[in-house]
Parts: C-alpha cells; structure tokens; sequence
C-alpha cells in the first residue's frame, strides 16, 4: 500500500477515470474494485481486498472533510489515508456521500427481483446479473427466520447491500425487503434498517382454518359479524360477477361469506400496517401483501375479495402474493401440473391486471424453470420474483468444486441437522438417496449441488452450517478467497433465471 500513498497527491488530482485505471498499477497485496473508485472532495474513496478481507479505502489530501467521517485506522504518513472496516457507521458515512447506495422504494418500477442474500456476499453477483435486463433487484432481502438462522440483524442485511452496491458502482436503485413479518414491532425494526419494502405476512391473522370448514359453521362465523359489514358484503359481492381478462368470477354468497370469514380480520390488520407504513415513509415505501404460507392454493375468488377489500380501505400495496397451485418447494423445479398451473396462474395474472396493475409475486421462486415463460408471459413482467436459498446453494458449489475437505464437513453437518430443519422448511427430499460423500471422488462433489435431495439438504441447513465455530471461518476464509467465482456463478444463476422468464435485456 506504500506506493500508493507515496503518489497520493498526484494521483488525488488526477481525473476519476486515471485514478480508476492507475490505482493498484504498483500494488500487490492490495487490489481494487475498479467500479468503487470515487474523488470526493479531494479525497479517494474505494473499495479494496487484501487476502484477508474486503475494506474501504479514503486517501485525502486534507485531515478534514470526507476522511474525517471514516472511522478506520491511519495508514502511512506523506498522506492521509485510512483503511476503514465495513462497518455499520461506514456503511452510514457511504449512504450519505453516496446515496444510491441506499435501497429504496421500487413502487414505480415494473419487473423486480428478490435476492435473498444469506452471508452477505451475493450482492457483486446479483448485480452483475440484473444489470444486463430490465429489473430492478431487492439485494436486501432476509426474513426473520433466516436472520436468526444467520445470526444477523436487518441492519447487518442493509449494510452488507450499501458496500457491495458501493463496490459495483452500482447506481440503477434497489430494494430492500423485511420478509414475511407478520407483527409491527418486527416491521420497525426492518424499518430502523432502512428498508422500504416489507412483505406483510397475514398467515397468522387470517382464519385459515375456516377454508375448510362446513357452510353452516361459516355461516355462523359470518352471523357474527357485526351487522353493518354482513350487509355490506351483501351487498358488494353475493351472487356479484366480476369479469376479469377473458374470464368471469362468480362470487356466490357462500363464497362471499367464507371470504369474509376468512380474511377481513387479517385485511383490517393490513390497513393498520399500511397507516403505520405511510406514518414512517410517506409514500416511499413497497408493502406486499402474502398469503402464500397457507396449506391450500388461494382461489381466484378469494383474490379478488382480497384485492377489493384492500383497496376498499385504501390500502396501496405494490405486490400480493398468492399460494399457487401445485408444490413451490425449496431449491427445486416446480412440482405439479404445469398446464394446471398455466391454466391457474392466468387468472391470477388477470386479476392483478384488472383490480390495482399490483405485481404478482412468486415466492420460493428460485428455480422454478419449468413455469417461468408461462409467469413472465401472463403479468406482462408485471412482476416480482422472490428467491433466497438458491443464491447460498450456489456458495456451496464454489465450495464444494474447490474444497473438497471443507465441502465434506458442511455436508455432514447438514445430515446431522436435518430432521431438525424440517421442522422449520416443508420439503419432501429423500435423502438416502444422496451418495456417501467419503466414497465420492474429489471431483464428482461438485455434482451434488445439481442433485435435487442434496440440493435441498443443503438448502434449509443452512444455518447450523454457518453456526458451526469450526465450519464458520474456514467457510468464509474460502469465499472471500474464490470471490470473483462466486461472483460468475451467480451471475450465470440469475442469468437463467432472468432470461426464462422473458425480462427483456436492457438496450
Ligand atoms: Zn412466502
């Protein structure tokens, strides 16, 4: 790092894109993301890696200014530099000299994808795959249960974003989503954070149960409702068609009734949210609304009450996710009747264009190859695509394709682990089928991430993996060490993904 420092001032002075090209020329254990490379009030801000970490570095010409607000340690002494850690108050002093590296609300913007990012390392390849189509990412996305899992916080999430948005240069915008919450103190904390997106969770408010019960014991349900609503629900929706696309929904007054059994509990709560969303952002914020974490698929009719209802209390929501047919299992294809799904996912579609032009979001969407076509085709790209795991399985090839040693304890810690995850993820892996790791070839391990019963072992262990204190720094140690293979192979995922589902590639 001497020999930068000792042409600090010529190099300051310098034009950005000469800095950018003449940075590291003389350097060799430090290296720089070229796309960092920032002047800022005379000073340099980029971001750098030695062999044991990521770092931001600032060369200033002056002891005051941006350098000031750093917090770091003081290197050399001709200039004035700093080698400053990625940490929560560097990532504060980066959003306010750089604000496009805070995430913010994607309400205006069509086609959105959500890359759950669960070490805080995907970010570099999710970007340099949605930059090349016309999306916008929400690279901060983590729910609850996967920051306990993780062992990190909602700050922890966004911060990680900010520096490696910072990192690439990027300047296009992004999201930032709390996932499935489901109570306001767990909203505002994703809120402190900073993300404008939260994915309001209504599976535990909602009468689920009442799907499956007896008319006579929704009606009586219903009777209980004050008298106001019974009428207006009468009036709104029994023996009410609604024409959406080429087809008609017949909304019966059973059907209304077993509606408003289910939902206007949890669609009140929704409206609470909503005020509260609006009390803390303004109208920069992106609420989604999910109902998919239900055993049974959510119906065109149940839709429709659902969207009217909300828009009836004024609640603006950017997106709304159903439960679809078929199985939206983790890591894995779709299962189920494709052409029923097709058939399904239509009317769907055809309601989110009819009744708001909200996006359809499809959740546990990672690699659901099969039915990507038919979703891009029927919203339009009206859409929002929400992926999580599939961005660590992707780390588990690196490592399983260069370190063989390390990958073969991650696996049996996962085998270890197994029976205990599934308490928490609904899969239907067999894993017996999986191979003994000891007896597989060094070369073959690489394979099993395109194995769908280790696919999905892998998957939802996740957690007891990166929780292992000998697992852990070992793990880290080696992807900060295959970084820029992590970075194509997520790019080459995304790019898939992306590309199957019909996202146009920008001009
Ligand atoms: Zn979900």
């Amino acid at each position: 790092m001497k020999d930068i420092l000792e042409n600090a001032s010529s190099l300051i002075r310098s034009h950005e894109d000469d800095i950018r090209q003449n940075i590291d020329k003389k350097c060799s254990k430090v290296s720089f993301y070229k796309k960092s490379v920032f002047k800022k009030d005379s000073a340099i801000v980029a971001m750098a890696r030695d062999d044991k970490q990521r770092f931001i570095l600032v060369i200033s010409e002056r002891e005051d200014g941006i350098i000031s607000e750093f917090e770091g340690e003081q290197i050399g002494d001709a200039a004035i530099a700093r080698k400053c850690p990625l940490s929560e108050h560097n990532a504060k002093v980066l959003r306010k000299h750089f604000p496009w590296t805070a995430p913010i609300s994607l309400r205006d913007r069509k086609t959105t994808v959500g890359c759950g990012d669960r070490l805080g390392l995907a970010t570099a390849g999710h970007i340099a795959a949605a930059s090349k189509y016309q999306v916008t990412p929400v690279l901060a996305q983590q729910s609850m249960r996967e920051l306990e899992l993780t062992g990190r916080t909602y700050r922890n999430v966004v911060d990680d974003a900010t520096f490696m948005v910072f990192q690439a240069g990027y300047k296009d915008g992004y999201g930032a989503d709390g996932d499935h919450l489901k109570t306001i103190p767990d909203i505002d904390i994703a809120l402190a954070a900073g993300m404008p997106m939260i994915t309001l969770d209504l599976s535990e408010v909602m009468n689920a149960a009442a799907g499956d019960w007896s008319q006579d014991e929704v009606d009586a349900e219903f009777e209980k409702l004050d008298a106001a609503t019974q009428k207006r629900i009468e009036e709104d929706y029994f023996g009410k068609s609604f024409s959406v696309g080429a087809d008609v929904i017949e909304m019966d007054a059973p059907t209304a009734r077993r509606c408003a059994v289910m939902y206007l509990g949890a669609l009140d709560f929704a409206l609470e949210v909503h005020d509260h969303l609006v009390s803390k952002r303004g109208d920069k914020f992106d609420l989604e609304i999910s109902i998919d974490e239900t055993t049974s698929p959510t119906l065109p009719s149940h839709h429709l009450f659902i969207v009217k209802e909300l828009r009836l209390r004024n609640v603006e929501f950017t997106s709304l996710a159903p439960r679809f047919i078929g199985e939206f299992q983790k890591a894995v294809d779709y299962i189920g009747d494709v052409e029923e799904f097709d058939r399904q996912f239509r009317v769907h579609a055809d309601i989110a264009k009819a009744f708001g032009d909200y996006k359809v979001s499809i959740h546990s969407g990672s690699d659901k190859f099969m039915v990507y076509p038919a979703i891009g085709e029927m919203t339009g790209m009206r859409l929002h695509l929400k992926t999580a795991g599939t961005s660590w399985l992707e780390a588990v090839r690196v490592i399983a394709e260069n370190e063989p040693v390390l990958y073969r304890v991650m696996h049996k810690c996962a085998l270890d682990n197994f029976q205990e995850m599934l308490k928490l993820y609904h899969i239907t892996a067999d894993i017996n089928k999986i191979p003994d790791v000891d007896q597989m070839a060094d070369e073959d391990l690489g394979s099993l991430v395109e194995m769908n019963e280790a696919r999905q072992l892998l998957h939802v262990t996740y957690g007891p993996i990166l929780n292992d204190k000998a697992i852990r720094p070992l793990f880290f140690d080696a992807m900060h060490k295959f970084e820029k293979q992590y970075m194509e192979k997520l790019k080459g995922h995304f790019d898939k993904h992306l590309s199957l589902l019909g996202v146009p590639v920008k001009a």
